[in-house]
């Protein structure tokens, strides 16, 4: 590639700050190692901007996400922002909504000296809609998805379109090409016919357009079950927002540290390197965070955009950032305290480094 890849960081809440610079670290590394063009513009959002600004999202973070080729998003405490009017607003499902960031790819997986809840093995990615369900903050035109029509009563409305499911679908059946060549779509179409039932007939449209793809379907909540009592028959998982949403926090708990689960959030023209996890603000400013996660998911970053701009170098720098972070963790030295290791969030992000340029 000739012209450099412009990319936004977005440091975020509690532990952001510091997964972040381990992050950018790693990329930098990667960066040198691959010969890769790389600027980076930093922005603030989240509580910094809120006391700066008067907002967590300030004008011009998304004109600025739209410009750049792809983000990096630390993780955000929208919980706790206040109301709308006073300048709380979530930039994670702003940045979904408007770049129509409508797959959400949330890999898990058990690794051997990762403790896990259960002794089963599994190695899958949920595919999650990112865009309507039951999303209040996204999936209207105007106004929100939850109202309140009278004092007693509260509605929210789940959004499902056959343009959404086909695409998450198409989406799904692509990334099963390149695995183990197996989709599973979740749904609850014995209670939800009409919604689940547009879901599962745009799926089941997609599916035949693979043949070598093999193709079930689970009931959400048999499928809770079944993660935790067979989790190595699934490959690639394909899911409204909501479910999940819910499956993959479900998945990484049982793949171990929360600190380990990398996402993507990919539209058709921008990408956003986002953490599963939320700002953990019991940790934050410690130095103790495990930045895996947020390394991990800008690995799949330099991936998607390897893939758009046809990039080999990015493609094995995303490699290369991805076997990095493994040869880090297999080392019971090179280890952050979550996984019973002693190295703090920076020395992570360095040992990283070293691997990818040593
Ligand atoms: P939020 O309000 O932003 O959702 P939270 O603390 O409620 O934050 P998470 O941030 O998802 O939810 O954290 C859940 C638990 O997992 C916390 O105990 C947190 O310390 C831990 N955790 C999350 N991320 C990491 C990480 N990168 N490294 C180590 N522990 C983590």
């Amino acid at each position: 590639m000739t012209s450099p890849i412009k990319l936004l960081a977005l440091d975020g809440d509690g532990i952001g700050p510091e997964i972040m610079v381990a992050t950018l670290a790693v990329l930098d590394a990667a960066a040198k190692a691959f010969g890769l063009k790389i600027e980076i513009r930093k922005m603030d959002i989240g509580f910094l901007a809120l006391k700066a600004s008067g907002t967590t999202m300030p004008p011009g973070v998304l004109e600025a996400a739209k410009a750049v080729d792809g983000v990096v998003l630390g993780p955000v405490q929208h919980d706790d922002y206040p109301p709308t009017d006073k300048g709380g607003v979530n930039p994670s499902g702003v940045l979904r909504k408007e770049l129509d960031l409508y797959a959400n790819i949330r890999p898990a997986r058990t690794r051997p000296y990762v403790p896990s809840p259960i002794t089963k093995t599994f190695d899958l990615v949920i595919v999650r809609e990112n865009t309507e369900g039951f999303y209040a903050d996204r999936t209207m035109f105007a106004g929100t998805g939850e109202f309140m029509p009278t004092p007693d009563l509260a509605m929210a409305m789940r959004k499902v379109t056959r343009e959404g499911s086909r695409r998450i679908a198409q989406s799904a059946f692509e990334l099963a090409k390149l695995r183990r060549r197996k989709v599973t779509a979740i749904h609850k179409a014995n209670v939800l016919r009409v919604s689940d039932g547009l879901f599962l007939a745009e799926v089941r449209k997609v599916a035949k357009a693979f043949p070598d793809v093999a193709y079930d379907e689970k009931i959400v909540d048999a499928m809770t079950a079944l993660l935790i009592r067979d989790p190595a028959q699934f490959d690639v998982i394909v899911a409204t927002n909501m479910f999940g949403d819910i499956l993959s926090d479900e998945a990484s708990e049982l793949a171990g540290s929360l600190g380990m689960a990398a996402s993507l959030n990919a539209g058709t023209d921008n990408a956003v390197a986002q953490a599963q996890h939320g700002s953990a603000p019991d940790i934050a400013g410690r130095d103790i965070a495990n930045p895996v996660s947020l390394i991990g998911s800008m690995a799949m970053l330099l991936r998607w955009l390897g893939e758009r701009h046809t990039s080999p170098e990015l493609l094995k720098a995303a490699d290369a950032v991805e076997a990095a972070i493994e040869a880090t963790l297999e080392d019971p030295n090179t280890r952050t305290r979550d996984l019973g290791g002693t190295l703090g969030t920076k020395a992570f992000g360095a040992a990283v480094c070293a691997k990818l340029i040593g």
